[in-house]
C-alpha cells in the first residue's frame, strides 16, 4: 500500500493520520494513502522555503535551466504511467490524462528557456553621466494552492515559472489528487533541487491551505479553484500588501451563428461542454444559438451524445470519465433539478448512471429552453452539464455571452469573417476561441480571464514572468 509523504526541506515527510485516495471510477480501487498534514507542518516548509531562497534567487540561470529542464524530460518519458495514476484518481479518459502530462511536461520545457531569456533593459539617465538599469528579481515564497480538476498540470504552469525566475514554493494540492502533485515532488527532488526550494504539503484547504493564507513568511500566494476561498485571499493579500494571483470560476459561452459549419460547431461545443466530464473552469456550459441553426443543432448534438459512452477512463473506449466524488455528483444533480424546477426543458441526459463499476458516473446533460437568467445559466456547475439558449442574433448572442459576473474564455463558430472579428474584440473575456471548443489551450500563451474569472497577472507563456519577478531599478555614476 503506497502511503505517500510530504516534501519538507528536502525530506520526505510522513504524518501520523493518512486519507485514501479513491479512484473515482472505482470506488473500491484505492490508490494509496495520503497525508493529513498539520499547520505545524506548514510553518516547517515555509520556514525551509525561506532559508533556501537568498541561494536560490541568486543562482546562475543555467543550474536553474537545467533542473528544470531535467523535470520536463523526465515527466514527458512518464507520460503513460503519469498519465494513467493522473486518469484513476482524477477520473478524465486516459487520452485527456495523458495530454495533461505532456503539458505539464511542455510547460517545465518551455521555462527552462525562459530562465536563459530573462529579460533586462539599460537606458540613458536624463542626468548627465548616469546609467539606469531595469532588471527583474525574485518574489520570495510562494505560497500555491491547487484544485483537483487539472492535478499535474495546473502545479506545474505555477511551479515552473516560479522556480526559473529564481523563487521558493509551497504547495498544497487538492486533497482529492495527491499522487500527481507527489510524482512532481518526487520529479523535482531528483532533477537536482536543492533542499527547501520546492517544498509539498497535503492535506485539508480548511488547514494546510489556511495555515499557508495565514502565515506572515508567504510573498505571494498564487491559487487556482472556487470563487469563494479566491475572494478570501484576496482579503488577505490586500491586509498584508503581497501580491496574489487567482484563478477562479467560469460561464463560458460558446455562440453558433446561422452562418456557421454545423458539423465543426457541434463537435465544438460537445468537446467544450462534455470532455473532461464538464469540469474544467473553461467548458462552454452556456451555448448560444442563433434560431436559424438552433433545431439542426440540437437534432445534431443530441445524435451524438447518445455515441458518447460514460465509463472507466482507462477504457480506450471511455469518452466522457467520472465525476469526481460523490460531493461534485451531488452538486451536479442538484443543478439538473434547479433548472428543470425553472423551466428548463432536459434533452438530453440528467440521470445518474448505474454502471459495472461503482463510481460516480452521471449522464452528459442538455437543456433547451432556457434564458440567460436561469441559475443554470449564472452559477458555475463545474459538470457534464449544458444549457442552449435561443437568440434571434449575433447582436443579441454577443450581449448575452457578455451578460454574466464571469470572463474567462468566450467561443463562436462563423463563417463570417465580420462577426468572427467583432466577437474577437468585444467578448468579454480573457481568452476567445473561433470555431474552436472555449476549453483547450496552449502552454506558451498567456491564461486568465477578466472580472468574476479572474485576479492578477496572467498564467503561462512568457507573461508568468509578470507575477514570479519584482522589478529593480538601478541608478549608476560611474
Ligand atoms: P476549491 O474548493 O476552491 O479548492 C481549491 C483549493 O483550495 C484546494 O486545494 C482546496 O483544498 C483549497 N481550499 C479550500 N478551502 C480553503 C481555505 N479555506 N483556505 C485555503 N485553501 C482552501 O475549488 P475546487 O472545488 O477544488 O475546484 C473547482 C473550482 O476551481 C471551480 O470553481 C473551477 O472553475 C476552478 N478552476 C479554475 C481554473 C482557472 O484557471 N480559472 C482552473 C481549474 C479550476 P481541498 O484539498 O481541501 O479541497
Ligand atoms: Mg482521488
Amino acid at each position: 500500500m503506497t502511503v505517500l509523504a510530504n516534501l519538507i526541506n528536502g525530506e520526505w515527510v510522513t504524518t501520523q493520520e493518512n486519507r485514501p485516495n479513491v479512484n473515482p471510477a472505482n470506488t473500491n480501487d484505492i490508490i494509496g494513502y495520503s497525508p493529513i498534514s498539520t499547520s505545524e507542518h506548514v510553518e516547517q516548509a515555509i520556514a525551509a522555503a525561506n532559508a533556501a531562497f537568498p541561494a536560490w534567487s541568486t543562482s546562475p540561470i543555467q543550474q536553474r535551466s537545467t533542473i528544470l529542464n531535467k523535470a520536463g524530460t523526465e515527466i514527458l518519458e512518464r507520460k503513460e504511467e503519469l498519465g494513467r495514476l493522473l486518469a484513476r484518481e482524477e477520473g478524465k479518459t486516459l487520452a485527456e490524462a495523458i495530454g495533461e502530462v505532456v503539458r505539464a511536461g511542455d510547460v517545465f520545457k518551455f521555462m527552462a528557456g525562459e530562465v536563459l531569456r530573462m529579460p533586462g533593459q539599460k537606458m540613458d539617465s536624463t542626468r548627465p553621466g548616469v546609467d539606469v538599469e531595469i532588471t527583474r528579481e525574485a518574489v520570495g515564497v510562494i505560497g500555491m494552492i491547487t484544485p483537483w480538476n487539472f492535478p499535474i498540470a495546473i502545479p506545474s504552469w505555477k511551479v515552473a515559472p516560479a522556480l526559473a525566475f529564481g523563487n521558493c514554493v509551497v504547495l498544497k494540492p487538492a486533497d482529492l489528487v495527491p499522487a500527481s502533485a507527489h510524482a512532481l515532488a518526487d520529479i523535482l527532488q531528483r532533477a537536482g533541487l536543492p533542499a527547501g526550494v520546492f517544498n509539498l504539503v497535503m492535506g485539508k484547504g480548511s488547514v494546510v491551505g489556511q495555515a499557508i493564507l495565514e502565515s506572515q513568511e508567504i510573498d505571494a500566494i498564487s491559487f487556482t479553484g472556487s470563487q469563494g476561498v479566491g475572494s478570501q485571499i484576496a482579503d488577505i493579500a490586500a491586509k498584508r500588501m503581497i501580491r496574489c494571483q487567482l484563478e477562479m470560476g467560469g460561464k463560458n459561452p460558446l455562440v453558433v451563428l446561422d452562418d456557421a459549419d454545423i458539423d465543426v460547431a457541434v463537435e465544438v461545443a460537445l468537446n467544450g461542454a462534455f470532455y473532461s466530464t464538464g469540469q474544467r473552469c473553461t467548458a462552454s456550459s452556456r451555448l448560444i444559438l442563433n434560431a436559424g441553426i438552433h433545431y439542426a443543432f440540437v437534432e445534431k448534438i443530441e445524435t451524438r451524445l447518445g455515441d458518447m459512452k460514460v465509463g472507466d477512463p482507462l477504457d480506450a473506449k471511455t469518452t466522457i470519465g467520472p465525476v469526481v466524488d460523490e460531493r461534485q455528483l451531488q452538486a451536479d444533480m442538484s443543478y439538473i433539478e434547479i433548472a428543470q424546477a425553472e423551466g428548463a426543458t432536459l434533452a438530453f441526459g440528467g440521470k445518474r448512471i448505474a454502471n459495472d463499476l461503482p463510481g460516480y458516473f452521471l449522464e452528459p446533460t442538455l437543456f433547451i429552453d432556457t434564458n440567460n437568467d436561469m441559475r443554470i445559466n449564472r452559477e458555475e456547475v463545474f459538470g457534464p452539464v449544458a444549457a442552449v439558449i435561443k437568440v434571434q442574433d449575433y447582436d443579441e448572442a454577443l450581449s448575452v455571452a457578455n451578460d454574466t459576473v464571469f470572463g474567462l474564455s468566450a467561443g463562436i463558430c462563423t463563417t463570417s469573417l465580420k462577426h468572427a472579428s467583432h466577437f474577437k474584440r468585444h467578448a468579454q473575456a480573457g481568452m476567445v476561441m473561433v470555431n474552436l471548443p472555449t476549453a483547450g489551450v496552449d502552454p506558451h500563451v498567456p491564461f486568465g480571464g477578466r472580472k468574476a474569472s479572474s485576479f492578477g497577472p496572467r498564467e503561462q507563456g512568457s507573461y508568468a514572468i509578470e507575477f514570479y519577478t519584482t522589478v529593480k531599478t538601478t541608478y549608476v555614476l560611474p
